[in-house]
């Protein structure tokens, strides 16, 4: 687009660029319109787990054993 300085009278071209890639999630993995690379399922198998998250390895605090029998 063409600006004309009023005060200089002179006219300079700006390049407006227009990033699609802002308004439009595109995924190069899937090629499809919807999501990003980063929120894709096929590049992060890991996102899709976050309903079924299972404390798998919860931590036993329980010590068990080891009676200590200090009878004297
Ligand atoms: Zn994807």
């Amino acid at each position: 687009m063409e600006i004309i300085n009023e005060h200089t009278k002179e006219s300079r071209l700006e390049h407006v660029k227009i990033q699609y890639d802002m308004l439009t999630r595109y995924c190069m993995k899937c090629k499809v319109q919807g999501h990003v690379e980063e929120e894709c399922r096929v590049l992060h198998p890991e996102l899709k787990l976050e309903n079924t998250i299972e404390n798998y390895a919860k931590d036993n605090d329980k010590k068990t054993g080891e009676n200590n029998n200090n009878d004297n």
